[in-house]
């Protein structure tokens, strides 16, 4: 995307920041891909600039002046921070000049703080998972030749178990839960804990046809409360 000095970067609403301690992440789930970039420690330092109300020049201005970048290296510095600016706009969807802003902008300038003295860029690993992928139950109204899961009786994880789980995960600002196993509506009354969908996770639910044939939801009520999407 060609951009100048002049236009106003912003983070897309696609895209979300973590602060991983030692590093800070952009991250972007969906159902069929993660998609992150670790920032380095100079992007890092003015992530929450990129909100749509300053431009590349300032974002730059910014740059020299927290560095404290004397005019001698200043056109070594100036083409440095045009790389970085170019590597962020190659980035799949992650800067644009209009449209919605991330939601993680919203948060406080401290939260983007990371440890710069221990600060690891690049990285080989992240410090934490994007989403996390849970098979909920064995518990299934079918009987397939091919089943995979157990079809004796096994003991399955309790409400406040699961309560557990899913606060980590809100805590841990994992952009997207993809709920499978067998049929999940057996452990319907689970899923409608509300806490867990009115948070920053997003919850995405792996089902049969058959098992929305075999029994009666409101699933347009559920789109609308609980914003998840379905799979069939
Ligand atoms: S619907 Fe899936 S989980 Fe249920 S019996 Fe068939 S294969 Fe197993």
């Amino acid at each position: 995307m060609e951009y100048t000095l002049e236009d106003k970067p912003r983070i897309s609403e696609l895209w979300q920041i973590r602060n991983d301690k030692r590093n800070i992440v952009a991250y972007k789930s969906t159902m069929e891909s993660d998609t992150y970039a670790v920032l380095s420690p100079v992007i890092a330092t003015v992530i929450p600039l990129f909100d749509g109300t300053n431009t590349f020049r300032e974002i730059k201005e910014s740059i020299f002046s927290i560095y404290n970048i004397k005019s001698v290296s200043c056109t070594e510095w100036s083409e440095r921070i045009d790389k970085m600016f170019d590597s962020l706009m190659s980035i799949d969807d992650f800067l644009s000049t209009d449209g919605k802003v991330s939601a993680s902008l919203q948060q406080p300038f401290h939260y983007f703080v990371p440890n710069f003295a221990n600060y690891h860029y690049p990285s080989w690993r992240l410090e934490r998972p994007l989403s996390v992928r849970i098979a909920f139950t064995n518990r299934c109204v079918c009987d397939c030749l091919y089943c995979f899961a157990e079809r004796n009786h096994c003991e399955e994880m309790n409400i406040q178990q699961w309560i557990q789980i899913f606060d980590e995960l809100a805590k841990n600002e994992i952009a997207l839960v993809d709920i499978g196993g067998s049929d999940i509506l057996e452990v319907m009354h689970m899923i409608f804990y509300r806490k867990w969908c009115l948070g920053s996770l997003r919850f995405s639910f792996q089902l049969k046809n058959i098992f929305l044939k075999k029994k009666r939801y409101d699933w347009q009520e559920w789109e609308l409360v609980y914003g998840i999407f379905l799979l069939i």
